[in-house]
């Protein structure tokens, strides 16, 4: 298409030129000269031709050489600021370099939109962490300035001091969160992978937060029985958190009575996948892409009550993709939530 538009224009050019010569001939032979119309016609007719031919061939080999040459000008002043290579120095075609720079102009376009949405992303990002900060910060320093004013009753002395601590562990917890999920951002963060009995593990889960289930009268259960040890490679104390945090999850938004089931499907080949259903308070389909990113929270407000740091689905995030592995989530509101995740079965 572009090619046409510039043969095109190359021979609109070449026929003006044409015509203006020829009628400068015609000019000049029968007004200056006086010659009968007759004795130049067919002499100019050729002429005519023939000039049309040069012309439209110097001319679009001219406008090429000079579109080509600024062409390559601009590239000089562009890639210095791009990665991209044109290949103008190959071929020497007005298509070809036309479609570079369409290309180019596009690339750009995806690194400026790509520039914004992470502009926004760190935006919002330093915005929630002020905030998740901000709350126990604030609690602290109310409890230290009090007892600084001077308490004389030390019950009460003690239950302030214990508000403090309370304040401080919630401030540690938010930044080791934030610590393990940057490690694993940056890849520092290391898997020790052995061989281990995952329903060990699940069991251990099951104990260590047997207390914060009968809280709410919820109950933590296997679908079937498994009399059989299942042993996974994998980081046995990451995956210990994988699922304490999905469990400790199906607790704070579960309903009273609730129950939370895990099963273990083995998947063809050496795969095992691990599923954590609740009844709990489900969630929208809206806010499942976005679940599994930093500090996201389905009600802002109420959810923050419940005392996580929302880091908790993306440190599980972080952890199954390290290991190479898949996490999936459906839920439905007022139903109930189903996290899932892969690992691999140790067949020695
Ligand atoms: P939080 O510290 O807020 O629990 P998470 O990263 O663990 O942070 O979870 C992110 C959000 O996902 C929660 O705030 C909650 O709204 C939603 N969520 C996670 N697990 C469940 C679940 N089992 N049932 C309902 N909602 C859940």
């Amino acid at each position: 298409m572009e090619r046409f538009k510039f043969k095109k224009a190359s021979f609109v050019s070449a026929l003006l030129v044409t015509v203006v010569v020829v009628l400068l001939q015609f000019l000049f032979f029968f007004f200056f000269l006086k010659l009968p119309i007759s004795q130049f016609s067919s002499m100019l007719f050729m002429e005519f031709i023939v000039l049309l031919i040069l012309a439209y061939i110097l001319l679009s080999f001219s406008f090429e050489r000079f579109l080509i040459n600024r062409v390559r000008e601009l590239y000089k002043s562009l890639i210095p600021t791009t990665s991209f290579t044109p290949s103008v120095g190959q071929s020497e075609d007005i298509d070809l370099l036309t479609t570079s720079l369409k290309k180019l102009n596009s690339d750009q376009n995806l690194e400026i939109e790509l520039l914004k949405k992470e502009q926004s992303y760190r935006r919002e990002f330093i915005g929630n962490l002020a905030h998740e900060l901000k709350t126990p910060l604030f609690t602290v320093q109310g409890y230290v300035l009090t007892l600084l004013d001077g308490i004389e009753d030390k019950k009460i002395v003690k239950k302030y001091l214990k508000q403090t601590s309370k304040g401080v562990d919630r401030l540690i917890y938010i930044i080791k969160d934030l610590d393990l999920i940057t490690k694993f951002e940056s890849g520092m963060a290391t898997l020790d992978q052995k061989p281990f009995d995952i329903i060990a593990v699940i069991e251990n889960v099951f104990e260590l937060l047997e207390m914060q289930a009968s809280e709410n009268k919820s109950v933590l259960k296997f679908d079937r029985e498994y009399p059989e040890p299942l042993m996974v490679y994998a980081d046995e104390e990451r995956i210990q958190q994988v699922l304490t945090n999905l469990i400790v999850n199906s607790l704070k938004y579960g309903v009273e009575r609730g129950v939370t089931e895990v099963s273990l499907e083995v998947l063809k080949e050496d795969k095992i996948l691990i599923r954590i259903a609740d009844n709990g308070e489900g969630i929208d389909e809206e806010h499942l892409p976005r679940l599994f990113e930093r500090f996201y929270r389905v009600d802002k407000t109420r959810n923050r009550n419940q005392g996580g740091s929302g880091l908790g689905l993306a440190i599980v995030k972080h952890i199954i993709e390290a290991h190479g592995e898949k996490i999936f989530v459906e839920s439905e509101a007022k139903v109930g939530s189903e996290f899932s995740f892969s690992l691999t079965l140790d067949r020695n």
